[in-house]
This record gives structure tokens, sequence and C-alpha cells, in this order.
């Protein structure tokens, strides 16, 4: 049997391995239980903000996610040429505001932190955080400007990638749930659908936060990943407000898009599969963002979206092969799929084709938690 790789959901990671593996020449297929790219990766705000996001505990992350946003250009030129839609990171720099001391003292340590390790941050006070997003409280005592940090249209990327994957000769099962993951011999031989055997070389984990409900996997490769509530808030920008920089304000951000939202986020709640938008959680969003930025108060409300962020139990995303032959793992991108698409798409998709394992996804891989339990 020639080579082929079955991929279960067909969130952004697994479009975006699919779409890489089917332009490589391989034959890919996807399952994905409801309709393609309606999963988190839809209701993702889109930051591509690895400067912003890190905390001081997260160094590998930080490098893995940075890389990432680094083969972005390279990502959005390939996704054109394979689907004729054109989605670019837009570098609209970001800034992190305070309004009250314990703010401004959390904010130096971070900005302390960032500049020890290279990055190339600005300290800025309150008159100058104005001069770059005006729309900011007249409260702001000083804030942290980073120019680097992007943001893309992920609910166009979803767009994109479907139609590249499949143009590239991949197939796509929609309405599809994978029941389990079947073996022969200790290596990977297949998987169930509809009741259904269909058989493959290789089998890629890719379902976000329903990963470790997939049957058939052994004890010791259950991923570890559960469900981390976001809800966002998309009102819609006009005259009013015009806010053109993300404003990560503590505890909520204003991030605005290209189509004209202004998305406020996100709430992060341990609610398991629950994804009703909840009056508390709104009613926190809108005030906190209200008092960051105090003219979004006349704005419209679009929509409300909720996702689950696929958690694992460190935070790091689970990428790589595991201890059974062709069983492949991408999943756990909890707060930063979007960011960690490309480097998940391009070494993943190499690995599975060459054997030869990732350089740079070394130690994210399923290995370590079983090693922790050995
Ligand atoms: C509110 C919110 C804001 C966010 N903001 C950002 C951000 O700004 N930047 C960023 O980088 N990240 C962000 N994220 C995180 C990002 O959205 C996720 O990390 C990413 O979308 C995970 O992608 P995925 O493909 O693994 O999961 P999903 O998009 O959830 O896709 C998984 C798919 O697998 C399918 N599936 C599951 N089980 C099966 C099965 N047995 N058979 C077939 N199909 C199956 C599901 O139906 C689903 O469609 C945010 C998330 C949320 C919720």
């Amino acid at each position: 049997m020639s080579n082929k790789t079955i991929i279960i959901g067909g969130g952004i990671i697994g479009l975006s391995l699919g779409w890489q593996l089917a332009r490589k020449g391989e034959e890919v297929e996807i399952y994905e239980s409801g309709r393609a790219g309606t999963g988190a990766s839809y209701a993702a705000a889109g930051m591509l903000a690895p400067q912003a996001e890190m905390g001081f505990e997260d160094i590998e992350l930080f490098y893995l996610c940075r890389k990432s946003l680094e083969m972005y250009s390279r990502f959005s030129e390939e996704l054109f040429a394979d689907s004729g839609i054109l989605v670019e990171a837009e570098r609209t720099g970001c800034i992190l505001p305070a309004f009250d001391r314990d703010d401004n003292e959390r904010l130096r340590r971070l900005y302390d932190f960032r500049e020890k390790i290279g990055m190339p941050v600005v300290w800025l006070s309150g008159t100058e955080a104005r001069e770059v997003e005006p729309f900011l409280s007249p409260r702001c005592t000083g804030a942290i400007w980073i120019n680097d940090d992007a943001q893309i249209n992920n609910r166009k990327l979803l767009e994109a990638l479907k139609i590249a994957f499949q143009k590239c000769g991949g197939k796509l099962f929609e309405n599809h749930k994978v029941e389990e993951i079947i073996f022969a011999d200790g290596k990977t031989s297949g998987v169930i659908v509809n009741d259904k055997e269909v058989y493959c070389t290789n089998v890629v984990v890719a379902g976000g936060s329903w990963s470790k409900q997939i049957g058939g996997l052994p004890e010791n490769l259950l991923p570890q990943v559960r469900p981390v509530k976001g809800q966002i808030i998309n009102l819609k920008l006009n005259d009013s407000c015009r806010v053109t920089k993300v404003v990560r304000a503590p505890d909520v951000y204003l991030l605005p898009k290209s189509d004209g939202r202004l998305i406020l986020g996100a709430s992060v709640e341990e609610m398991g599969f629950d994804v009703d938008p909840t009056a508390g959680e709104i009613f926190r969003l809108l005030e906190r963002g209200w008092e960051a930025v105090p003219s979004i108060y006349d704005l419209p409300i679009e929509s409300i979206d909720v996702g689950l962020r696929p958690g694992s139990r460190d935070h790091m995303p689970i990428i790589g092969d595991s201890d059974v032959e062709g069983l492949f793992f991408a999943t756990g991108h909890y707060r930063n799929g979007i960011l960690l698409t490309p480097i998940t798409a391009y070494e993943l998709s190499g690995w599975i084709q060459t054997g030869n394992s990732s350089e740079a996804l070394k130690g994210f891989g399923i290995s370590r938690f079983y090693e922790e339990t050995a």
C-alpha cells in the first residue's frame, strides 16, 4: 500500500497540515465530525502575538511561536498560489496599557523581562501611549509598545485552506465523525467512520478539544487535552471609536479587524464543553473594555462567539509522532493555534513525509507526558 494519511479534525490545524501534505504530493483525507473550520479556529481573534502573550515561564513556547510568525509570509504566498485568496499577517502593533499603580508595576516587570531577552519593546508614558492610540482612556498612566506583533483574518484563512487543500488533491469528508483509530501488528492501520473501516498508513489526531474522546487510543497515548471556554464580543467600529492598534488591557483585549469588527476578548473558563454565552462574562468583558477605551460605549454589537481552546496539561501544544508507528498528534494548541499554524503544518508534514523528526518541534511531543508517568 502506498502512503496515505488520515487527519482527524478539520480545524485550522488539520486543514493546514492536510494542505501541506497534499501539496507535497501525499495522499490525504480529512475527516471532520461537523463542518470544517467552525470550531475554536473560527471563534479565535486571530492575534499573532508571541511577544505580548509570553509569560515568564514560557520561553520555549515563545521561540516556537516567534518562528511560526516568521513563517507566515511564505505560508500566505503559498496559500494564495493554491487558493487564489490572499490572507496576510497584518503588523498592527500592540499596546499594553496600565491604569493604576498595580498595573504599572506588573507591566514594568513584563517590560524588564522582555528587554532582558532582547525583545524590541518600548516603554511609553500615558501621554505617549495616547499619541499611539488616541482612543485609550485618559486614565492610562503608562504602556508597553510592541511594534512587531501581528494579526490575521482567521476566518478568511480557513476558507482559503479548505480550497487549497482540495485543489492540491486532498479529500475532505465533512459530517464524518471518526469513532475509533485501529491498529494491526503494532502499527496504525486506519480509522472507523460511520461503522466502516478506512485504511491508511498514518493517522494524525487533530481533533482540538475533542482529541481525548477519539476511541481506540491506548491509555498512555490519550492526549490530555481539555476544553477551555472562550467568549468574545464582536462590536462594529464606527467614527465614534476607530481604534487602530491592538490594545491588551488587564483582563481584556480590544482587537480592530480589517473587516470593520472590534473584537473584545476573551474569557478563559473551565466549563467543560459548555458553549453558551453568559451574561456575567459578557458584562465583565464590556466593563473592562470600556475602562480601557471608553468610546466603545456607543458601538453596535454585531455578535458573540464562543469557542473551546484545546488546552494540554502544561498548556504547550502536542505535536509529533508517538511510540506507535504511523500515529501522530497535532493538538493542544490552546491560546496560540492560529499563531502556531505555519510551524505545525510545515514541520509535521515534513516529518510525516520523510520520517525525519523535526528539530523545531523537539520537546513538544506526547512522549513528554508518558516520560513523566514512567
Ligand atoms: C475565544 C478564542 C480566542 C482565541 N484567540 C486566538 C488568537 O488570537 N490567536 C491564536 O493564535 N489562537 C487563538 N485561539 C486559539 C485557537 O483558536 C486554537 O488554538 C485553534 O483554533 C485550535 O485549532 P484546532 O484545529 O486544533 O481546533 P478546532 O478549530 O476546534 O478544530 C478541531 C476540529 O476537530 C473536529 N473533531 C473533533 N473530534 C473529531 C472526530 N472524532 N472526528 C472528526 N472530527 C473531529 C471538531 O469538530 C473540530 O472542527 C483562540 C481561541 C478562542 C476560543
